[in-house]
């Protein structure tokens, strides 16, 4: 058994180095092909039958790009601990508050609303551009997966037991039983087309979920089908600063 066990962590430390490296590899070919596509864009003379190539293939390449990041950033979180000189006092407060002004700014003819109810004094120590990125990823994800007319609740609060939590409520078109223990799975989407039609790279919320964990957090995701889903990230009383 202690040779089954060694075996299977060698293979998933081979499968880890694999795509660590694979996508090193395929980022600088990449950086170098994105690059001449837009010099060809940029081309005045360029023929109108080949401008819709080029531009199909620039859309291409930034979605691999996105899709190398996103394995990158997921390699490094699996690689390393969460190093505690890293971590500093987050003001969640002014965090959330610039991510929801953002999301605003794209939200196209009022499609969704976006509320907030945050605690201002509730602050936590961590690791400052991994849980933006969490928290910026949960309420993009609740904006691009719903459907027009959406109303979204960002919710950051100390509950009794003293833990904080993250609350992304939607009343969207909800997520069914089937799906939700796979979300957190790499590129496991519910509706494929849809996702990579909305920019999507099926990573995102793996990535939450590791960034989560090295925090002793947890995630939680609720959903019931055309009521809306609520996704919760909970930080352990001891990341917590009031
Ligand atoms: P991506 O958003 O890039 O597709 P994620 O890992 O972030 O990948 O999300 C996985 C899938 O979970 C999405 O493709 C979508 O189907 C589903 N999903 C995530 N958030 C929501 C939400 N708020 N409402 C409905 N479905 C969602």
């Amino acid at each position: 058994m202690a040779q089954d066990i060694t075996e299977r962590e060698n293979i998933l430390r081979m499968r880890k180095n694999f795509i660590a490296n694979a996508s090193h590899e395929l980022r600088t070919p990449l950086t170098v092909i994105a690059g001449y596509l837009e010099m060809i864009q940029a081309d005045e003379q360029l023929p109108e039958s080949l401008g819709i190539a080029v531009d199909a293939a620039i859309s291409q390449s930034i979605r691999m790009q996105r899709i190398i990041e996103d394995l990158l950033t997921l390699s490094r979180l699996e690689n390393s601990a969460l190093d505690d000189q890293s971590c500093s006092v987050i003001d969640i407060a002014s965090m959330l508050q610039g991510i929801i002004n953002n999301e605003k700014t794209l939200i196209i003819d009022n499609s969704h609303t976006l509320n907030a109810t945050i605690d201002h004094d509730l602050k936590i120590k961590g690791m400052q551009t991994e849980i933006n990125s969490a928290c910026n990823n949960l309420i993009h994800n609740a904006i691009r997966h719903t459907q027009q007319g959406t109303e979204i609740n960002v919710i950051w609060h100390m509950q009794p037991s003293g833990t904080a939590c993250l609350v992304i409520k939607d009343n969207g078109q909800g997520i069914s039983d089937e799906h939700i223990k796979h979300l957190t799975e790499r590129f496991y989407r519910v509706d494929k087309g849809r996702s990579r039609d909305k920019g999507g790279t099926g990573l995102g919320l793996a990535i939450v979920q590791h960034i989560v964990l090295r925090h002793g957090g947890k995630l939680d995701i609720q959903s019931s089908l055309d009521k809306g889903s609520t996704f919760t990230i909970c930080f352990p009383s001891k990341r917590v600063i009031i």
